[in-house]
């Protein structure tokens, strides 16, 4: 079933809002061709034991990855940080903060979801979760099965949307706190999907100089105008292009595991940058 690319720096497994071990996951990626994975799961880095046996198996090198959601006045913005240690203790506590906060979050949506008639249980949301990092996409998942939505997309549309009035925003980083985390702990940072955010040209700079390496040009819901915009921006800032599938494994959100083409320097442009900015040891 070889039918994808071989390199794919955005997926998402049961750890987070994904809907696949992330053993199964990485063993569908190998199946489907990809040699080259990043697990970036939302504000979790507990896939990536697995992800790695299970790549040491089939033959795909899994880089240690994360995606942090930000709030701010910017819309989406999410950064991805690549070569993240999954034994980072210091690391590791500010991210379970970032997953406490998520916690809090779907609890809040999940009570006004009862008050205003769209009964779902957290227990229930808890078990599609299965110990992940929390999301929307599980409150979807638990309104679909309700039947309070006709599908799990449709959720995001309606009862769960940011305009909806059972949206409650999260409490978090914003884009300059989550690139710093990222280079603070020996990662490298990439603007995730760009085109959900808002002035973008006006907040990428800032965010260079915070040191962003990266910006997600390949993307399966770019445009090609979109691609080219994001080529040129990581052209005049000095930025490695990146790319992936958004692989989820739920709805519509995201393609198909090496959906979408990453062209090969990819890694080694990443690379470079990470060891030019990690402490010289002699
Ligand atoms: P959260 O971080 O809890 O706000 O949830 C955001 C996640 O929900 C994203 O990472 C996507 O996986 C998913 N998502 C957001 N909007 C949509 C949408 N319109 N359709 C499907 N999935 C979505
Ligand atoms: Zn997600
Ligand atoms: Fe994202
Ligand atoms: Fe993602």
């Amino acid at each position: 079933m070889g039918a994808g690319y071989a390199i794919d720096l955005h997926t998402h497994s049961l750890r987070s809002d994904g809907a696949l071990e992330p053993g199964a996951l990485v063993e569908r990626a190998a199946a489907r061709g990809v040699t080259i994975q990043a697990l970036s799961d939302h504000d979790t880095l507990a896939g990536i034991p697995a992800a790695v046996a299970a790549g040491e198996r089939t033959g795909v090198r899994i880089i240690p990855a994360t995606e942090l959601n930000t709030e701010s006045e910017w819309g989406d913005v999410h950064i991805l940080g690549y070569f993240m240690d999954p034994a980072d203790i210091a690391l590791e506590e500010r991210l379970q903060w970032l997953r406490d906060n998520r916690g809090r979050r779907i609890e809040l949506m999940v009570e006004r979801l009862n008050a205003q008639g769209h009964p779902v249980s957290l227990e229930r949301v808890l078990e599609i979760a299965d110990g992940g990092a929390l999301g929307r996409p599980h409150l979807a998942q638990a309104l679909f099965e309700a039947g309070h939505v006709p599908s799990y997309d449709a959720a995001f549309e309606g009862l769960i949307g940011k305009d909806a009035p059972a949206y409650v925003s999260r409490v978090g980083l914003t884009p300059h706190e989550a690139v710093e985390l990222i280079v603070a702990h020996g990662g490298v940072p990439s603007l995730a999907h760009p085109f959900t955010v808002i002035g973008l040209d006006e907040l990428l700079p800032q965010l260079v100089a915070t040191g962003l390496v990266g910006i997600e040009t390949y993307y399966g819901s770019h445009s090609p105008a979109w691609t080219t915009r994001c080529l040129r921006l990581a052209a005049d800032h000095g930025l490695v292009p990146t790319g992936g599938s958004d692989f989820h494994g739920r709805g519509d959100h995201g393609t198909d595991l090496g959906g979408t083409f990453v062209p090969p320097e990819t890694v080694p442009a990443l690379e470079a940058r990470r060891r030019a900015s990690l402490p010289v040891t002699i």
